[in-house]
């Protein structure tokens, strides 16, 4: 099996204004100073990217986007391109999260073209997927996610371009998490999906009490932290929990 890093990436969201961002950046860089075994990525708003690309400028730190539009530039009012993340610093960006599938009507179809819009900006598309309380409920987990899979990933992703986050999306900022069972079941069924070098990441209610367990697991490769990203000392704890 190939090695894969471990990769523990931050969703602020919609949260912060620019002293809580650069102070919870600060906080962070000097903690990734210590030693850590994963990559590390924080995806702030995209009104604190430049302030916190700044602060972690030369740290372990990496800046992600939360969302991008599919297009370079255009009449898009509100939204940003993958070129514009790229411009700000940015070398990941998040697609497909389930409050933009389900909050904003996003489709596969949309969400496959914005991770080539990711890809043609230079980014690494962090593409979410995950089954709602219903899906699972009805035995159909597994499928829900396969499918999102085959409408949404690309044809050419490669372990350097794409990193998947499964995120069911009733453990999204719920505190409920899936058990250690499910999740190993749902990341081995990825896994057969994708080229073998590519991270597959569990995102949903992480916290530093849960996240040696989860991050144990084989083919768990990281972490997609909302809620406890927003401390900085309880994302490093879920850092130093990675193998
Ligand atoms: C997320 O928003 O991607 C997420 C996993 O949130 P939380 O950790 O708060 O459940």
């Amino acid at each position: 099996m190939p090695e894969r890093k471990q990769f523990v990436a931050g969703n602020w969201k919609m949260n912060g204004r620019r002293a809580d961002g650069v102070g919870l950046a600060r906080g962070l860089a000097r903690l990734a100073n210590g030693a850590h075994a994963c990559d590390l990525l924080v995806c702030p708003p995209a009104t604190l990217l430049l302030p916190v690309g700044e602060v972690i400028a030369g740290s372990s730190v990496a800046l992600g986007g939360q969302d991008c539009h599919a297009s370079p530039a255009g009449a898009f009012t509100g939204s940003i391109s993958a070129e514009m993340l790229r411009d700000s610093g940015c070398s990941h960006v998040i697609v497909g999260h389930s409050e933009r599938r389900h909050g904003c009507g996003e489709s596969d179809a949309d969400i496959r073209a914005k991770t080539l819009a990711a890809w043609r900006a230079g980014l690494v598309a962090i593409l979410c997927v995950g089954e709602t309380r219903a899906e699972r409920e009805a035995g159909r987990a597994v499928d829900v996610v396969a499918g999102q899979l085959a409408g949404s990933v690309p044809e050419g992703a490669a372990a350097d371009t794409l990193i998947i986050a499964y995120e069911p999306v009733w453990a999204i900022g719920t505190g409920l998490t899936p058990t250690i069972a499910d999740i190993a079941q749902i990341h081995a069924a990825i896994r057969d999906r994708i080229p073998s070098a590519t991270r597959i990441l569990y995102g949903g209610s992480v916290n530093p009490k849960n996240a040696a367990e989860i991050l144990a697991l084989a083919d768990v490769d990281g972490a997609l932290v909302g809620g406890a990203s927003l401390k900085a000392e309880d994302f490093w704890a879920i850092a130093q929990a990675s193998r």
